[in-house]
């Protein structure tokens, strides 16, 4: 098992049965070598700074009806918010102040939200802080938009293609939505010349270990710049509510994984994963992770963007408590990097 390990950080990539095998069969020795090897390409290429985002999380409106997530349209119990483009911005000040210089602008795919009122917000947001970076994770729009978005100043995007496999992704979504849509946005995106993150959640109802490989091949072949891997979680008010939440130590498995097929990407340690075990922010860093996204939002309205049961927005997941996180992150070593940290490639180690 080291072998596989040793050559994945050598080669970056392995085959379908390898990569079944690292997972399916990652005993404890394995288990640690996998993560300190990931933690040692990490810092290699990072050092020991953590780069910060702050998550606006802009609207809980979405017209889609994903079957895993809490804001799907059919869920009539909860409660919609859509933030003003004035409140949004504050929300920048206060990270600014803060010393952020990554705002995510992350929704529901909110109809209200027209390519009109997102670029001239994107405008407003740039004209005022012209150092930052715009990171939107609005779900699936046409290429016209996201090249208007682009032009306007926003220069990531986040769209996780949440499952490789044709059979699992159809299982997870209605029939209106497709991967074959999800994938084209994606590659539009990086032909604009977004940084794009792509990436999936682990354990949700349906998934298997094949499925993940598909996963990881399918990031193989598109080599996304960001990857958002985190833990399902089940949510009250979907068909899932009873299902179990993924497991920690195969999230931290996939991190890990991840980070040696993609030494260079920004990889975030999830609030799903810090949703789900108290030490899961310092877990992520220590399998690979290099980025966290503290919750910049409005107080008022985070309980209300419920992807998922108890989703965390307090301590060291929101800018209030940004000391929380510095103290959590020197405790294992590291501390915040508040640069920008845009993708870099940093040639061959
Ligand atoms: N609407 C946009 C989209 O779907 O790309 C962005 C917002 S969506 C809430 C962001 C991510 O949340 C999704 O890509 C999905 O992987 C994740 N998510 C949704 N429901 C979840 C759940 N129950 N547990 C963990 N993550 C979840
Ligand atoms: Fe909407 Fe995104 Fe949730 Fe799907 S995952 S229901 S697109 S917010």
């Amino acid at each position: 098992m080291k072998e596989l390990v040793n050559r994945l950080a050598r080669d970056h990539s392995l085959d379908a049965n390898e990569y079944h095998k690292l997972i399916q069969d990652c005993d404890e020795s394995t288990f640690d070598y996998l993560r300190k090897k990931a933690v040692a390409i990490s810092v290699q290429r990072f050092g020991t700074g953590i780069y910060v985002r702050g998550l606006i999380e802009i609207s809980s409106f979405c017209r889609n009806n994903c079957r895993y997530c809490g804001l799907r349209c059919e869920n009539r119990t909860a409660e919609r918010y859509r933030l003003s483009d004035d409140e949004i911005l504050s929300c920048c000040d206060i990270g600014y102040d803060a010393g952020l210089r990554t705002f995510v602008l992350q929704g529901g795919e909110d109809v209200a939200f027209t390519d009109e009122r997102l670029v001239s917000l994107v405008c407003r947001i740039k004209e005022r802080y012209s150092d930052v970076a715009i990171t939107l994770s609005l779900g699936e729009r046409s290429m016209v938009s996201y090249k208007q978005l682009y032009a306007a100043g926003a220069s990531r995007y986040l769209l996780r293609h949440e499952a490789a496999s044709q059979e699992l992704y159809s299982y997870l979504h209605p029939d209106n939505m497709s991967l074959q849509n999800r994938l084209s946005c994606i590659e539009n995106l990086k032909a604009i010349g977004y940084q794009v993150g792509m990436g999936m959640m682990i354990g949700v109802p349906g998934q298997t270990v094949d499925h993940l490989v598909e996963d990881l091949l399918l990031m193989k072949e598109y080599n996304p710049h960001m990857i958002g891997i985190g833990p399902f979680i089940p949510h009250r008010e979907t068909s899932f509510a009873s299902a179990s939440p993924g497991d920690l130590r195969q999230t931290l498995i996939l991190l890990s994984i991840v980070r040696l097929m993609f030494p260079d990407a920004l990889v975030p340690a999830t609030t799903a994963l810090s949703t789900l075990d108290a030490e899961g922010r310092k877990q992520g860093v220590l399998s690979g992770a290099n980025v966290v996204m503290p919750n910049l939002s409005p107080a008022d309205v985070r309980d209300k963007y419920s992807i998922y049961n108890n989703k965390l927005s307090i301590g060291a997941a929101s800018v209030e408590c940004m000391n929380l996180l510095e103290q959590e992150l020197n405790s294992i070593g590291y501390q915040i990097d508040y640069s920008r940290g845009d993708y870099k490639t940093y040639g061959n180690e």
